[in-house]
């Protein structure tokens, strides 16, 4: 995608205006509402500008992506969201530049970090992917797993599960969306009761471009968004 700076500026701010006012809307404090430009759609200098912004949390899909962007913006002090799906063989690499796993999205990824992070002497912060909506993503835990595996991820030494992340469904607009948003909610604030003392999911890592506004008012503290940006 190309857009000019006036533009990308504009819609940054109006993006962070949108969050702004749906934060207050919900009765929520806007500071509890982070943005994570996701950045999948736009090369490394759109990053840099928006960068120059002000805007420091940065979402990518790809793990390679991430390395090259990552690598090119060495210079900034950026907190990067791995929010795609991350093959095993690609968790070490991926680690040291990785601020937020939002798609911790199986025992077996989350054991690989683990290890990973044992070996690096690092805890490793993650979210655990939940497919809520069951299309769209095959990825992630079901609803009814995620109590037995907080469990699991709980004995974890060197990862530290920081709340839940879903999508919502691909189908059904924004009425949908906000129903998958209240599950997402409702499953977290029942999971809190019965999960180990320290699993916190206090992060809720839900809507995009076309529902943030949604998410927010059912909880979301991150927020992924990307085309509205850049259009
Ligand atoms: C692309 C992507 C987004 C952003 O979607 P937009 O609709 O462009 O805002 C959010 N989350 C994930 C996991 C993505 O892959």
């Amino acid at each position: 995608m190309n857009v000019s700076l006036e533009k990308l500026a504009e819609n940054y701010h109006n993006v962070l205006k949108r969050i702004h006012h749906a934060a207050e809307q919900a009765g929520r404090d806007p500071m509890d509402v982070k943005l994570v430009a996701v950045t999948k759609y736009v090369d490394d200098s759109v990053v840099r500008s928006l960068y120059q912004l002000g805007c420091r949390n940065f979402g990518e899909n790809r793990p390679q992506v991430l390395w090259e962007k990552a690598d090119k913006l060495s210079d900034c002090d950026i907190s990067w969201h791995m929010i795609g799906h991350l093959q095993t063989n690609k968790v070490k690499r991926s680690l040291p530049m990785i601020y937020l796993l939002h798609a911790g999205d199986s025992l077996k990824l989350l054991n690989a970090v683990n290890r990973e992070a044992n070996a690096k002497g690092v805890v490793a912060d993650v979210l655990c992917e939940v497919n809520i909506s069951g299309d769209g993503s095959k990825h992630g835990f079901s609803p009814d797993s995620m109590a037995d595996s907080l469990t699991e991820i709980s004995q974890m030494q060197n990862v530290r599960v920081k709340g839940l992340m879903a999508m919502a469904s691909l189908t059904g607009g924004t009425e949908r969306a906000g129903e998958d948003f209240e599950k997402l909610r409702r499953l977290r604030d029942q999971l809190q009761q019965v999960v180990p003392d320290n699993v916190s999911l206090s992060e809720l890592s839900m809507g995009m471009s076309g529902d943030f506004e949604q998410a927010i008012d059912h909880g979301a503290t991150l927020v992924r968004v990307g085309s509205v940006l850049y259009q």
